[in-house]
């Protein structure tokens, strides 16, 4: 029984968990500068995290996603996976990660209780690639995906944050890219942070450049779904695999919100470009099962109808790898 619901009637079913702040990659509309420690902070620890997953479950929790900062820096990853894969009642154990590890590591975290998989992926180009993560590290991430494919996972899926620079032979490469790879692209239009406005002005792209290229290369929408997320996604007969587009500043894009975020200190996030958030981590001992529930359930009103993302306003958020997008 759901028990999670917001002022306007939205149910979650589903939790975004960074576990980490810290990443490897540079990306230049996320971390340009990498990740700098300015403070001593210890973030959750996988028995933290594990009864915090609990607390969500008992409200009605079915998927929860694992993601940071970069996920898989953290040694006890595969641990965390373990954790949270055996809480009773949550049926998808997914992760976001840049792939960097992915070919040595997968087979370990699908044994550990991994379901869904999305992995970053903003260029096909090699030396594009290079210049928007500072590392040259495509044919890894490739050789990654592959494995993650061939194992079969419930969903493998690309995450491509759209760019100036990705459009044009960069789209033209994801197609070419999905024709025998039964996989899905999603396009993410790029997002305004606190951090990133000249570069916003700069290299954002709407995404109804990319809605008119897919339908004029003969790409139709696929019938939504219950459980879809924001992702429109499009099919083409001569493909295996699907292209889509997450379009956050499309009118309506809250209004199915399914989502709550907790950030890797244990704050609970009602909206991505929202301002503060509520601390769980002092109720994650035992014995604090019923306060934390009740925290977090009462928290949701506070959650508002939508973002103000379209007003210039991204909320406190510095950039997306402090809550893991
Ligand atoms: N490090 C992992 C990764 O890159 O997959 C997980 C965290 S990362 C913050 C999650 C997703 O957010 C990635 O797909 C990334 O490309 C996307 N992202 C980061 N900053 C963004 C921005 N300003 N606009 C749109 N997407 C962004
Ligand atoms: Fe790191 Fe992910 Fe941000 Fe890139 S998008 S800098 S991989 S957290």
């Amino acid at each position: 029984m759901n028990k999670l619901v917001d002022g306007f009637g939205r149910r979650f079913t589903y939790l975004r968990l960074s576990v980490t702040e810290a990443c490897n990659f540079r990306c230049t509309y996320c971390l340009p500068n990498g990740y700098r420690r300015t403070e001593r902070v210890e973030f959750l620890t996988v028995e933290e995290i594990g009864r915090l997953v609990e607390g969500f479950a008992r409200l009605g929790v079915r998927k929860v996603r694992l993601t940071g900062g970069e996920p898989t820096v953290r040694r006890d990853i595969g641990d965390i996976i373990a954790r949270v894969a055996a809480v009773p009642g949550i049926e998808t154990v997914a992760m976001t990660t840049n792939g960097w590890n992915l070919a040595r590591r997968i087979a370990d975290w699908r044994a550990q209780g991994l379901t869904n998989l999305n992995v970053s992926l903003d260029s096909l180009d090699r030396e594009t690639f290079h210049a928007t993560t500072g590392h040259d590290r495509l044919q890894a991430v490739l050789e990654g995906l592959d494995a993650a494919l061939a194992l079969g996972l419930r969903s493998v899926k690309v995450n491509a944050v759209l760019l100036k620079d990705t459009l044009g032979p960069g789209l033209e490469a994801f197609a070419s890219f999905v024709r025998e790879r039964p996989v899905a692209v999603r396009f993410i239009e790029l997002m305004r942070t606190a951090d990133n406005p000249d570069y916003f002005a700069a290299n954002h792209v709407g995404g109804g450049v990319v809605r008119d290229w897919l339908v004029q290369e003969g790409w139709s929408p696929r019938p939504r779904e219950r459980d879809d997320g924001p992702a429109m996604e499009y099919l083409h007969p001569g493909h295996a695999g699907r292209l889509g587009l997450i379009a956050p500043y499309a009118a309506g894009f809250c209004d199915s919100c399914n989502r709550l975020r907790v950030t890797a200190r244990g704050n609970l996030r009602l909206c991505l470009f929202g301002n503060g958030g509520v601390d769980l981590r002092d109720l994650l001992g035992p014995e604090q099962d019923a306060a934390l529930d009740e925290r977090i359930r009462t928290s949701l009103f506070g959650k508002t109808a939508g973002h103000r993302l379209n007003l210039g306003e991204p909320g406190d958020t510095r950039n997306l790898s402090q809550f893991g997008g």
